[in-house]
């Protein structure tokens, strides 16, 4: 950490002041119903994890920005930020649950000012390694051209890495504190196998994890698969109700074939391709 807490908390204010600044009039009611909607789904997910001491002192609000923008954070100062396009991604509060129980591990697990610490650190570090290669090729061109290289370099191997890091590690702590929630953890699945396909069929292809600040969304659904088991038993053990029968996983397996099926069948009988469709 390269800030004291004080240092940091003036940060998150700040950010809070600023988001809250440029979002202004997007920003629906708190007595709105999608409001009241996400602040049950971040009321619950605190309500149960609230033995957990990093919950203590943050500040939970709930803000819903009136935008397609398919995104949610949680500032480090606890705030939750919702955009209404991630809302329509989310077929149901199970979906929603994760995505926030996620994006608040993010908030506990202090990733926040870990990256403004991690981005200080390679600033300092660029500055020492542009100085020593002016000081041996004194040559601006040369200089801008070495930035440049170390800047794609540490960019592919050390901040994307770190980032799809603390991705997982926020995916593993917040299938837990959705389990704990007794939201039905197998929607987090659900919604990357869903988000996989949208992305493969209706997006510009397969991503390309590897210049991606995020694992990919199959990978994603796959290593929630691989510690469901695990979050399941937990969930047990908080005495929640028993899960349904129908694992939602088999039920977008199910629906992301029939849409496929349905696009090659169109595509047979008109031999052109197919315009983009939104599904939801
Ligand atoms: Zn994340």
């Amino acid at each position: 950490m390269a800030f004291n807490p004080k240092q940091i908390e003036q940060i998150n204010r700040f950010e809070l002041d600023m988001l809250m600044q440029n979002f202004g009039s997007k920003l629906l009611p708190h007595n709105h119903p999608t409001t009241i909607r996400v602040q049950n789904v971040v009321r619950r997910i605190i309500a149960a994890n609230a033995d957990i001491k990093e919950f203590e002192g943050k500040e939970f609000g709930v803000s819903v920005v009136d935008s397609s923008v398919e995104n949610a954070f949680v500032i480090p100062l606890g705030h939750v930020f919702v955009f209404s396009g991630m809302l329509n991604l989310c077929s149901n509060d199970d979906q929603l649950g994760t995505v926030l129980s996620h994006e608040i591990a993010h908030c506990i697990l202090n990733h926040g000012a870990e990256n403004v610490s991690f981005a200080h650190l390679l600033d300092m570090i660029s500055i020492v390694i542009i100085a020593a290669i002016w000081a041996v090729i004194p040559i601006d061109s040369f200089s801008v051209l070495m930035h440049w290289l170390y800047q794609k370099s540490i960019k592919i191997f050390l901040e994307l890495p770190y980032s799809r890091k603390t991705e997982m590690e926020a995916d593993y702590v917040g299938l837990q504190l959705a389990a704990k929630s007794c939201f039905d953890v197998r929607e987090s699945s659900a919604f990357w196998c869903k988000m996989a396909f949208l992305t493969k069929t209706f997006g510009n292809g397969p991503e390309i994890e590897f210049l991606s600040t995020h694992p990919s969304h199959e990978k994603r659904s796959e290593s929630l698969d691989n510690i469901m088991d695990q979050a399941v038993q937990l969930r047990t053990l908080c005495g929640c109700p028993k899960l349904t029968w129908r694992d939602p996983r088999l039920h977008v397996e199910a629906v992301n074939k029939a849409i496929e099926l349905q696009r090659r069948q169109f595509f047979e009988q008109n031999k052109k391709p197919v315009d983009v469709i939104k599904i939801r």
